[in-house]
């Protein structure tokens, strides 16, 4: 198995956690050479896994959660699952079917590309319980798509979310950003077209350089700088603030963190952190407090949601210790009763 991350998230409508079991077909499926991917080096993982070992995965996973009381569901990523031939994609639906006939597993999501969606796909994946495809759109900007080598137009990815959401599955739309021809206007125009498109949720990518693509031999000759760390995080904070808006669900923001990228082996340049989201909340944080930011000889108390504390006090304290320049002292505590963004400044 690659990666070991459970993808667990909290249900609200459903008040029962969410799992999603991932299995990864990496990109030797894929015919394309997108010039930032290297899905081997991405998920940690190189050959497709054979029918047996999904079905290994499945039950390992299913053997850590509560699952009688959970909404579990099966997630094909990592390269171009409606790409590789139809008999290859039946063959993984069909070992996840028995699963969703018992109700153990309630159904399947994938990831493909938006030129690999028509309507006899759409019907097949349909027949197999697949609810969620997310689609990798990238950008809505054409020349982005183009210097990237995407293979697909804007157009394709229009087409496709529209065919998706006709047949009445949820629609995933992930976008990178800091792709060569990418600028922070486009990846807004990206966000906001992802969410008037009505994707129910998305991934947020920022691009780095992985060995053995060509975006590497692009940086080493020159033709391409990534974004800088703080670069990336600004630009996905104001990308967060327009899913948030637009109730995008925002299921990821950077990269898995695969064994290459964190000993660095695989990672050329680029602004991969192993805390990405914790980067971009402190700062969405930061701009809260913007307007607490004057000096004053008051002790401070910051009352924020329960779950936003740490990104409230921000990474490594950021935040608490940027407002200690201002006060006497800095608390920041949960409150049950505040939601979102909310927060209470009580000062004594
Ligand atoms: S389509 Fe996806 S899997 Fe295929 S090369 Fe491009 S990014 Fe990689």
């Amino acid at each position: 198995m690659n990666d070991k991350h459970i993808d667990n998230q909290f249900d609200s409508m459903k008040k029962t956690r969410h799992y999603n079991i991932p299995i990864f077909i990496p990109e030797l499926a894929c015919p394309h050479r997108c010039i930032f991917c290297s899905q081997d080096k991405i998920t940690g993982q190189l050959k497709s896994p054979e029918v047996s070992e999904v079905d290994s995965i499945i039950k390992e996973y299913l053997s850590t959660i509560d699952y009688e009381n959970s909404f579990v569901e099966v997630a094909f990523f990592g390269g171009n699952f409606t790409g590789i031939p139809v008999k290859e994609q039946v063959k993984y639906l069909n070992v996840v079917k028995p699963y969703i006939e018992k109700g153990i597993i309630k159904g399947i999501r994938l990831s493909t590309r938006p030129d690999y969606i028509n309507k006899e796909i759409l019907e097949l994946l349909k027949d197999y319980n697949v609810k969620t495809i997310e689609l990798g759109a990238q950008s809505f900007d054409e020349e982005v798509l183009i210097k990237s080598g995407r293979g697909h137009k804007v157009e394709d990815t229009i087409n496709a979310a529209g065919m998706i959401k006709e047949s009445g599955f949820d629609l995933g739309l992930q976008m990178m950003i800091g792709l060569p021809g990418d600028t922070l206007d486009k990846a807004i125009f990206t966000a906001n077209k992802i969410a008037e498109l009505g994707a129910s949720n998305t991934r947020i990518y920022p691009a780095v350089v992985i060995k053995a693509t060509k975006l590497e031999e692009m940086y080493f000759n020159e033709l391409y700088n990534p974004l800088k760390m703080d670069e990336a995080v600004l630009w996905s904070k104001e990308i967060y603030k327009i899913f948030e808006n637009n109730n995008v669900t925002i299921l990821r923001v950077g990269l898995h963190p695969s064994e290459g990228l964190l000993s660095g082996d695989d990672l050329i340049a680029g602004p991969f952190h192993i805390s990405f989201r914790e980067l971009v909340l402190t700062e969405l944080w930061n701009d809260q407090f913007a307007e607490l930011k004057n000096k004053s000889e008051y002790n401070l108390k910051i009352e924020v949601p329960v779950k936003e504390i740490n990104y409230a006090v921000g990474y490594h304290k950021k935040n608490k210790l940027e407002l200690e320049r201002y006060y006497k002292s800095v608390k920041i505590v949960g409150n049950k009763e505040l939601a979102g963004r909310e927060f209470n400044a009580v000062y004594n």
